[in-house]
């Protein structure tokens, strides 16, 4: 199993010194405070955001933070405290694009146990026409299938997500989709 490595260097609850140990009853290596015990546990973050359908089109946005910065993606981002999954993905989608979405269904689920991140991404419809870009984004457009910068992606899981769509949409039936995806090289920019 991949090692991970604990930002944690001090405990938050009491500032003293973090040790890796397995605490008793437990099978792997966890960040311990040596003084109050505390148990910071580092679990998988959750990503949620939109696949936003515009009549034929969808909209995409142009990163403008790394990582990936200046390649297209979904508007997505960590899911907050507090909020559920589906409240999530239309903040998200708010912060990033600027755009108000009415929501169909859960449509992806992705588990990317390499960088420990789950991505599920809402199906969605925009409201009222209306978009721009937000703080993290240089860009927002809708696109046609044909028109779709395929090579120009940022994710992975943006790629499927889509890939998916397209051909759902052959079909007129849009079933939920979970998948693994594994480590590969990321494309440069052509
Ligand atoms: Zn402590």
């Amino acid at each position: 199993m991949e090692s991970f490595s604990y930002p944690m260097k001090f405990c938050s609850t009491c500032g003293a010194a973090i040790t890796l140990k397995v605490p008793p009853g437990d099978n792997r290596p966890r960040a311990v405070c040596d003084a109050c015990g505390a148990i910071h546990y580092d679990n998988p973050k959750v990503v949620v955001g939109c696949l936003v359908v515009a009549d034929t089109s969808v909209l995409l946005c142009r990163r403008g933070i790394d990582p990936r910065s200046g390649f297209w993606t979904l508007p997505a981002g960590y899911l907050e405290k507090g909020e559920t999954t589906e409240q999530g993905a239309v903040r998200e989608t708010w912060e990033e694009a600027r755009a108000r979405v009415d929501i169909d269904a859960l449509y992806t689920i992705f588990d990317l146990p390499y960088i420990s991140q789950i991505y599920m991404f809402y199906r969605s419809k925009l409201r009222d026409g209306r978009f721009s870009a937000g703080e993290e984004t240089v860009e927002v457009r809708v696109f046609a299938e044909r028109d779709i910068p395929w090579s120009e992606l940022a994710f992975p899981v943006v790629e499927r997500t889509l890939q998916h769509y397209f051909h759902d949409r052959e079909i007129d039936e849009f079933p939920m989709h979970v998948e693994s995806i594994e480590k590969r090289p990321i494309p440069r920019r052509p």
